[in-house]
């Protein structure tokens, strides 16, 4: 670093979730002009309780890509700083370029502080479009059209995508296989069998090692542990996990793609998310591999339809959704949920089995899959009336693939309805009988997922009657929430007071 700098007349700054293999602005024939520049910075990591192994993932993930650079023949400025405003001007000190360019950040603050930094630094910034998110190209067309009335939602937007990008379609433009959604194929509940493989594991190796013990240092009060950690670190490893899942979880990820099990806690899901979100995969490619494995008859359409929908359809509508939505997301509270977050979100001590094997192992591994987040964790806060804002700062901390711009449409819109309806088009509530029918967890429980009250009825019977007689007026207005409502006929005056009287008693308890 520092000899040669001032040959540079730009810099490239690359955030930590921008380990993009095709970084549109890293042209090897502009490596003699352009320097690049990484900031490992740990006052915002302090800050807040991030679980340590997506910490960990993070920074080891910078520097191998930082090294991936220099063996490309870029020149690499890695700044290890208190703050990154402080290693970003002790760069351009020392390099003195013309320019700064960057990709516009996924996330909504930190977009708006690159607005900034041209003043805070004294140097023309140039930002360019993010190509980690497919959408991009759509946002001022869905907005326009929406400005004109006409609501989005996934379905819509998701279909428009596989049109654009050309994705499971016919010749004609149809959708291969006569649907765009085979959904109801994919709601099988696991039974033991088939037996799921083991996620691949990488060893950590010197690089990855020094940074375990730097976050065990700087923050040992983060959520987790780094031992154990096994997380893919480079391109290379990132490209594994995916072969990994193409080849032996891809077939069956359709089919028990609601499913729940203490056994088994990933299931035939792919792990892709900590790697897609910053960037070592990117959207198009995995999309492109599991397409190749349909046409391939290696995985059949249920599977990969529903797979590329949570990618193409999902992943992009929640980014395009959080950038319109915000500022104001995080403090939206549609049902006026007031309750702080009870205590055992932080240790898993609690009765409730599902509840404790879900938050017991996200705590030490950053990990659940998205039917747990939201039927079990989500479906209980909204169900308990957990304040929002609180909720979404919990996913925030204890995920490794979290990130703000995901967070907070699947807490607040999606798992919480608490946007009023624009992320999801109702909110996702059950009672104990959806998580029985969809797991094991109820079988080793103390409390009994069929009671509705009484001493060893699960609390998610009586929350969710209570919810439905609290709103129920609104509720009916709801035509996806028709069914839900209706049930409510079946209980007479006697048998709701029963149950308004058992939700108070237990949320009275919840601390
Ligand atoms: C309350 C709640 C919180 C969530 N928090 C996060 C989060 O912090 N980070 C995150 O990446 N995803 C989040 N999701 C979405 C989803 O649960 C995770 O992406 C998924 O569980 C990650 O595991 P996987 O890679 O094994 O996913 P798979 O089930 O294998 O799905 C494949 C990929 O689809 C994408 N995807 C699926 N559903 C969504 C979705 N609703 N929104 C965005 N992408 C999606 C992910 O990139 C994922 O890797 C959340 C969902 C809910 C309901
Ligand atoms: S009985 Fe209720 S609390 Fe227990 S595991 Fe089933 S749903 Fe969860």
């Amino acid at each position: 670093m520092g000899t040669n700098a001032k040959q540079f007349i730009e810099s490239v700054l690359i955030f930590g979730d921008q380990l993009l293999p095709h970084h549109p602005l890293l042209d090897p024939a502009q490596n003699r002009e352009r320097s690049v520049v990484l900031i490992e910075s740990f006052s915002r990591i302090r800050s807040l309780r991030y679980h340590k192994q997506k910490v960990g993932l993070v920074l080891s993930a910078m520097r191998h890509y930082a090294e991936a650079l220099r063996a490309a023949g870029w020149t690499v400025d890695y700044r290890e700083a208190d703050s990154f405003t402080d290693g970003l001007r002790a760069h351009v000190k020392e390099f003195q370029p013309r320019r700064l360019l960057m990709l516009e950040a996924a996330e909504w603050r930190a977009r708006q502080s690159q607005y900034a930094l041209s003043r805070k630094l004294n140097v023309e910034i140039i930002l360019s479009p993010n190509t980690h998110f497919l959408c991009e190209q759509r946002l001022s067309e869905e907005k326009a059209k929406e400005t004109s009335g006409k609501k989005l939602i996934l379905e819509n937007f998701y279909r428009a995508m596989r049109k654009q990008f050309g994705v499971l379609l016919e010749k004609d433009g149809s959708p291969v296989g006569g649907a765009w959604n085979f959904d109801a194929e994919n709601r099988k509940p696991y039974k033991g069998k088939p037996v799921p493989r083991a996620p691949i594991n990488f060893s950590p190796d010197a690089i990855t090692q020094a940074v375990l013990e730097k976050v065990e240092r700087e923050c040992p009060d983060n959520i987790g542990s780094t031992t154990g950690f096994s997380l893919a670190v480079t391109r290379e490893q990132a490209l594994q996990v995916l072969d990994d899942f193409i080849t032996h979880r891809l077939p069956n990820f359709g089919a028990y793609e609601d499913a729940m099990s203490a056994r088994e806690p990933v299931l035939f899901h792919s792990l892709l998310s900590p790697l897609l979100n910053i960037g070592l995969l990117e959207p198009l490619e995995v999309i492109r591999r599991a397409e190749a494995a349909y046409h391939d008859g290696t995985a059949p359409l249920n599977s990969v339809e529903g797979f590329i929908r949570q990618i193409l359809g999902w992943r992009e509508y929640v980014y395009w959704r959080y950038h319109q939505m915000m500022p104001s997301f995080q403090e939206m509270n549609h049902w006026q949920a007031e309750r702080p977050l009870p205590a055992f979100f932080w240790t898993g001590e609690t009765e409730m089995n599902c509840l404790r094997h879900v938050i017991t192992r996200v705590l030490e591994t950053g990990y659940s899959h998205h039917i747990e987040r939201l039927m079990v964790l989500c479906n209980f806060a909204l169900l308990a009336g957990i304040q929002p804002r609180a909720v979404n700062e919990w996913f925030l901390d204890s995920y490794i693939d979290a990130y703000d711009w995901v967070v907070t449409p699947n807490v607040i819109g999606m798992g919480l309805c608490a946007d009023g309806g624009v992320v999801g088009t109702k909110p996702y509530i059950a009672s104990a009988a959806y998580i029985n029918k969809m797991s094991d967890y109820c079988g080793g429980c103390q409390y009994d997922a069929k009671q509705r009250t009484g001493e060893a009825a699960c609390p998610f019977n009586a929350l969710y009657w209570n919810f439905l007689l609290r709103f129920e007026k609104q509720l009916r207005a709801n035509p996806r929430m028709g069914p839900n409502v209706l049930g409510l006929k079946h209980l007479d005056e006697a048998e709701r007071k029963r149950v308004q009287q058992q939700a108070q008693r237990f949320l009275e308890k919840l601390a």
